[in-house]
């Protein structure tokens, strides 16, 4: 009943465009398979080959029958799909955080490798590319701070071959943004010269250059993705995940359109006093000595939400390393083992200390989004703007700063935690950015 777009929120012309895109892409297969093998389809003209000798057998076999996207428009006619909603080699979805950029990604993944060609979520292909287990898509999820040219090469080799499953080759790229100069031209090599069955599917914020280089950007497909309103996000959290409609509907306001966080909110006690303590912030603003200590507090919260996300993965990694290279082994050649296993180890933590300031980054930049949050709802107040108020729970304090600082000291305030967030993206040190927000906060 409910098919592989079915949890992308609030994104409908981006799903009748891949819903599009996925039939055009299942015609160009049938189109190849009837190029192929004529004489399996039909008993036309065209069979006439089978009796003409190898020559003949090869020409059906040679590269021309191979499934190129300049077939779409012939298969596509062929089908009744829209020829100019064709397939495409290259897409990149974008759209703030929490939109779905990787949910609409793994969706069309699947539609593209789906035996109907239309994401049914019931079929093996569907099955196995949403659960990630599907030999022919490859999912790049960064753990760092970027993605290296190693990566990306390993990667643009094996999404070169021919995809088992007689579909697709698709690669997921996640925060694409986070690609390294080198990393993203070795992808553009790929993009530029696409094998005839690979399909690249980057996620990223926006186009903006800073996001994406302009040379990528110019050979992919766009899917803008919005941020979805709450009503639609509290409605999945509701059909989904089984959560009263009360508490959906508070989730998804204070999680403004961000799904994932929504349902963690919804679900997670530990997550809800981290924002509790967060919206607390304004409050406590009493004076330069409080807002050095509501910095610590912010950071140091934000490292300890890292550190429990994390530390499970680096403990099991380590365990895992350490029995492959045979540590606690006794025997002969067992130190020298050791020598160069330490190597290896070094590699592995300079790994996991990559994903941990990740992770940090991650948590730092929820808690600000929830404070400007906060902010919003007081320039919204002041200004008696007819909008909901993003934390219903604070709504009363937001109300109350409204009034002492006015709309201009509200909207300050807000432009104060945008700019922490830009500085800290601009790889300023966290802790001096997060004083920095606090000191103009408290100040106005
Ligand atoms: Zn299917």
């Amino acid at each position: 009943m409910s098919d592989v777009f079915a949890d992308l929120v609030g994104q409908d012309e981006a799903v009748v465009e891949l819903r599009r895109a996925a039939a055009a892409a299942a015609a160009v297969l049938r189109a190849g398979a009837a190029d192929r093998a004529p004489a399996l389809i039909t008993a036309g003209p065209a069979s006439g080959a089978e009796f003409a000798g190898p020559a003949g057998g090869a020409e059906f076999a040679g590269p021309a029958g191979g499934a190129e996207f300049a077939e779409v428009d012939g298969g596509a006619a062929v089908d009744g799909v829209d020829p100019a909603a064709g397939m495409t080699h290259a897409w990149i979805f974008t759209g703030p955080p929490g939109s779905g950029r990787s949910v609409a990604a793994r969706a069309f993944a699947a539609a593209l490798q789906c035996v109907h060609g239309t994401g049914c979520g019931e079929c093996p292909g569907c099955r196995t590319t949403m659960g990630g287990t599907h030999a022919d898509v490859r999912l790049v999820v960064p753990e760092g701070l970027s993605i290296g040219v190693g990566e990306m090469r390993a990667l643009v080799l094996r999404a070169a071959s021919t995809p088992s499953g007689g579909r697709w080759q698709v690669v997921v790229i996640e925060d694409a943004d986070r690609l390294t100069e080198a990393a993203g031209n070795a992808l553009l090599k790929a993009i530029e010269e696409p094998p005839p069955r690979t399909v690249f599917l980057l996620c990223a914020p926006s186009t903006h250059p800073d996001d994406i280089s302009v040379t990528i950007r110019s050979r992919c497909r766009v899917v803008p993705l919005r941020q979805p309103p709450a009503d639609a996000v509290a409605e999945v959290l509701v059909r989904r995940d089984g959560i009263a409609p009360d508490v959906a509907q508070w989730a998804a306001a204070a999680a403004q359109g961000h799904v994932g966080r929504a349902r963690r909110l919804a679900r997670d006690p530990e997550a809800r006093k981290r924002r509790e303590a967060v919206l607390a912030v304004p409050r406590r603003l009493t004076g330069v000595g409080a807002a050095f200590d509501a910095a610590s507090a912010l950071i140091e919260a934000a490292e300890a939400e890292a550190e429990a996300s994390v530390t499970e993965a680096d403990t099991t990694e380590r365990a895992a390393l350490e029995t492959a290279l045979g540590a606690g082994g006794t025997g002969r050649g067992a130190a020298g083992a050791m020598r160069g296993a330490a190597g290896q180890l070094k590699e592995l933590e300079k790994r996991q200390k990559s994903r941990a300031t990740r992770a940090q980054r991650d948590a730092l930049d929820r808690a600000l989004v929830d404070l400007a949050g906060f902010y919003r709802d007081a320039l919204t107040m002041a200004l008696r703007a007819p909008v909901a108020p993003v934390h219903t729970d604070t709504a009363a304090l937001a109300g109350a700063g409204a009034q002492k600082w006015d709309a201009e000291g509200s909207l300050r305030r807000l432009e104060a935690v945008l700019a922490c967030r830009a500085a800290i993206e601009a790889n300023v040190k966290p802790r001096i950015a997060v004083e920095a927000m606090m000191l103009a906060l408290w100040k106005g």
